[in-house]
């Protein structure tokens, strides 16, 4: 902690906002640091220097805020959320423009994008507006969380597709199909949006989120993309999500499918290499790597919450709980 300043920037996935969540989370109180988090958040946002999204912008910031209590300040992170959001008739969303792009992706995305990924994009920051009206009855974030959730469901992609969700949308080119993930794609997608299905008066919403668990549950392993074990996008990811799925709902796709998937993460198992065997990129510099979102501590957290009878609470990071 005293190295706190160190760290990059105030996001959730790699910033000082994450490691403080974390101590606030284990301790089961909030961190003393809590209320400098706060302040030097609400200069980021004063300096318009955060994105929206759950990672690495304002959305997890507010995820910090509702994990330590300051409710008022989830509640100012929303609405900026909210405020910043595109309408268009009865829809809401949050376009990356170019310039918001790092240098890399701007090449490839000249015009920008709107990202339906649950990490960056547009179900993450459902959920997270989802959970601030509910601890903080907010209502003036109906119109946009009702609004993104439409957007959501007219870019389904068409029957038939191997995902219901495509990673991005953009404008010069069809959508593809997304992988098997909490980060992009049905799953996550259906994992963070099940818990406020029954909140939002959506429409179809509630028969919407249950088709993303549906496809999710019948992807082919060999499609799935899935080639690691870590929490964000990897095996033991996918059976923690199926798992919630199906304590939520009690419906026995969801279960044979974490099953499945429990299976398959002990298959790609690599008893010799690193720590545990269990890996988050196949790499050697990443194998190891210790963080909850694609690292150990993630992994050894679904491992505990696919044996333990304990409801884990430490997913509330990723909008599961
Ligand atoms: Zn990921």
């Amino acid at each position: 902690m005293d190295r706190l300043g160190d760290c990059p920037g105030g996001d959730l996935q790699s910033g000082f906002t994450g490691i403080v969540w974390a101590e606030s989370h284990i301790r089961g109180q909030p961190s003393e640091l809590a209320g400098d988090v706060e302040f030097a958040l609400r200069e980021l946002m004063r300096g318009g220097v955060l994105p929206v999204d759950a990672l690495g912008g304002l959305s997890g910031c507010g995820v910090f805020a509702l994990e330590t209590g300051r409710l008022e300040f989830a509640r100012a992170v929303a609405e900026a959320v909210a405020e910043s959001a595109y309408s268009e008739g009865s829809y809401a969303y949050w376009p990356q423009r170019p310039e918001q792009l790092p240098a890399d992706a701007r090449s490839l995305f000249p015009t920008g994008y709107v990202n339906c990924g649950t990490a960056h994009g547009t179900p993450g920051i459902i959920a997270f507006l989802s959970r601030v009206r509910a601890a903080t009855k907010t209502a003036t974030l109906d119109r946009v969380i009702q609004g993104a959730i439409r957007w959501l469901i007219e870019h389904e992609l068409p029957s038939g597709s191997l995902s219901n969700l495509p990673p991005i949308v953009r404008r010069e080119q069809c959508p593809t199909q997304s992988r098997l993930a909490w980060c992009y794609g049905d799953l996550g997608a259906a994992a963070v949006l099940q818990p406020v299905e029954n909140d939002v008066p959506v429409r179809d919403f509630p028969c919407f989120v249950e088709q993303l668990a549906v496809t999710a549950a019948d992807m082919p392993t060999s499609r799935s993309g899935v080639i690691d074990h870590g929490m964000c996008h990897g095996a033991l990811g996918v059976v923690h999500q199926f798992n919630r799925l199906h304590e939520r709902s009690g419906d026995g796709r969801f279960l044979d499918a974490a099953i499945r998937w429990f299976d398959i993460a002990l298959q790609m198992r690599r008893p010799k290499a690193g720590r545990s065997g269990f890996f988050g990129k196949d790499s050697d510099r990443a194998r190891d790597a210790p963080g909850l979102v694609a690292g150990l501590s993630g992994m050894g957290l679904a491992l505990l919450a696919a044996i333990d009878a304990e409801e884990p609470q430490w997913d509330r990071v990723f909008f599961l709980s």
